[in-house]
């Protein structure tokens, strides 16, 4: 991209005036889901510009709600990171701080800044008043620090219940940010924590431990989505009042994608009620799914780098992103030949009995020079039903009754008989092939169509699973009120389909999706067994959209 965005321009002038020698990021997921295409856009900005500018990034799970994490998701978001192509500095954990961020407590409140408040959370959220209006002092806003100190010491040790007291801030009731009149900064939560198992009872809030992590970490560029501008004020705050290492928080657009939802609270959901098979559905926005689904790495990046850094809300075009793996999958991926749904079978009247001619061609003609695949030809052929008409217009390319077609790589063929069952259904096609057309051989004929096919004595089975969009709406972000996204479930983004390939396609070691000719790209699945092959759609050929940025 010829432009700096913000935040390299941001970068470039702390390096150059000395702010900071080098730059530390961090990528900080809660471990309560998978990752998605939105954390794909976060990793990809906090990784990028470190390794940009010589810095590093660290990984650090923002643990700090026991109830809703699990090692499970810390596992998998280690995996989707490293798929992703990057590298983190270390791992780190919020609740490794959990000691430190106490003390910082005992602190506040020895300073007079922090006390605990024994009203409900319904009395803590009336008091905090409205945009409007300023709020009420807590009744127990002028305990004294002897008092405090006993009471939260009382907390920790578990003597209190859940939900009994919270350790606040003591800023300002009357300030226009309703952040920074008194935030809570410690819960009681008698749970147990994947990390921490059941030494705490008490557990910091966001707010209290994310800036102080930062600056635990020494990390000079913290960046996060828009929405948490309004925390900025309070991030500052505990960092000058504690005066630790000046960590900096900036803002983007988070990403919005058509007809997709993140938000890893839905999609848990539809884990759970089984509107998807897993979190790795292939149909899913996560990074697992969409790698099942044959999205690569590479067509991800690629993504990111076009949608660039903003800092205003934006929804982007999932066609944009089938685009970039269209162009990725098009420089890469092997073909080969495959039928589906519902085939005609093709019988070559001249054909002699048995033979089988066996042709070479690249297996991806954007390499002519690369690697080969044989394949074979015999006189019984699948081909896909949409290839024949019988009353054809007259622009329609491929078989018609009396008229002729190359079959990709090989001899041309005319239709000479029409052969049906008792409905009238097609069932088969009696053929004659043209000796003389094979590829190489004398003058190449031309004819206007080209179908693909294969050979029935050497067709493999497979099962094709055809994905469309999971959700109908466009705007996913924008429920109406009376309704639920689950509304918008699309009832056909999963149809299964019967495939036959050609053989080559059983020795395909690539490990990365395939392009069946004219058809779309497939990429095995990993409920493929022994002797059952499972192809997930990746995405059509189609490529109508233009990308403009
Ligand atoms: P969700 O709302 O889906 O649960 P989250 O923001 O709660 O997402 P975190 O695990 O806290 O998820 O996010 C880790 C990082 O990824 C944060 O810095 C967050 O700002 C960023 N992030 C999350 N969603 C998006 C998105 N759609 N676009 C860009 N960045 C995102
Ligand atoms: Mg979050």
């Amino acid at each position: 991209m010829a432009d700096k965005n913000f935040l390299e321009e941001i970068i470039e002038s702390d390096l150059e005036s000395g702010k900071v020698d080098s730059i530390v990021t961090r990528f900080p997921p809660e471990p309560n889901g998978y990752l998605h295409l939105g954390h794909a856009k976060s990793i990809c900005l906090n990784f990028g510009l470190a390794q940009k500018y010589g810095g590093k990034t660290n990984l650090r799970y923002d643990d700090t709600n026991p109830s809703k994490e699990d090692v499970e998701y810390v596992d998998a978001i280690k995996e989707d990171i490293s798929w992703l192509g990057f590298h983190w500095d270390k791992e780190l954990y919020a609740s490794d701080y959990f000691d430190q961020l106490y003390d910082w407590a005992e602190e506040l409140i020895q300073r007079g800044l922090a006390y605990v408040d024994d009203q409900t959370q319904e009395e803590i959220s009336a008091g905090r008043g409205t945009v409007e209006t300023p709020g009420k002092e807590s009744p127990y806003r002028n305990r004294s620090v002897e008092e405090n100190l006993r009471i939260f010491r009382e907390m920790k040790a578990g003597i209190w219940p859940d939900g009994s007291k919270v350790l606040r801030a003591k800023i300002d009731m009357g300030s226009k940010n309703m952040l920074m009149r008194d935030p809570i900064l410690y819960r009681i939560k008698h749970a147990h924590h994947h990390r921490t198992g059941d030494k705490w009872c008490i557990y910091p809030m966001y707010d209290f431990t994310h800036g102080q992590s930062d600056s635990i970490e020494k990390i000079t560029h913290s960046i996060c989505t828009l929405e948490f501008d309004v925390h900025r004020p309070l991030y500052d705050w505990f960092i000058e009042t504690l005066g630790i290492f000046p960590s900096h928080q900036y803002e983007f657009a988070r990403l919005n994608l058509t007809y997709t939802l993140m938000s890893k609270r839905k999609l848990l959901e539809l884990v759970q009620k089984g509107y998807v098979s897993g979190w790795d559905d292939p149909r899913m926005p996560t990074l697992c799914g969409v790698r099942r689904r044959g999205y690569t790495p590479e067509a991800l990046r690629m993504f990111c780098d076009r949608i660039g850094v903003s800092k205003h809300e934006q929804m982007m075009d999932l066609q944009l992103l089938e685009w970039c793996v269209r162009q990725d999958l098009n420089a890469r991926s092997n073909r080969y030949m495959a039928v589906s749904g519902d085939p005609i079978k093709v019988t070559l009247s001249n054909w002699e009995k048995g033979k089988t001619e066996w042709f070479e061609s690249p297996l991806n003609p954007e390499d002519p020079e690369g690697a080969k695949r044989r394949v074979p030809f015999t006189g019984e052929l699948l081909i896909d039903r949409a290839d024949f008409m019988e009353d054809a217009p007259a622009k329609f390319f491929r078989l018609r009754p009396g008229g002729e077609v190359r079959l990709k790589y090989t001899y041309i063929i005319k239709c000479e008989e029409v052969v049906k069952d008792a409905d009238g259904k097609v069932v088969e096609l009696i053929c004659t092939y043209d000796p003389t057309s094979k590829p190489g051989a004398g003058e190449w004929r031309k004819v206007k169509g080209t179908i693909h096919w294969v050979s029935c004595d050497y067709a493999k089975e497979v099962e094709l699973r055809i994905y469309d969009k999971l959700f109908l709406k466009e705007n996913m972000n924008d429920i109406p009120e009376d309704r639920d996204y689950k509304d918008y479930l699309n009832p056909e983004s999963l149809k299964v389909e019967k495939g036959w390939a050609e053989p080559a396609l059983l020795d395909d070691r690539s490990g990365i999706a395939v392009q069946f000719e004219r058809t779309g790209y497939f990429v095995l699945d990993k409920d493929s067994a022994d002797g059952k092959l499972v192809f997930n759609k990746t995405t059509s050929l189609k490529d109508s959209y233009k990308a403009s940025i």
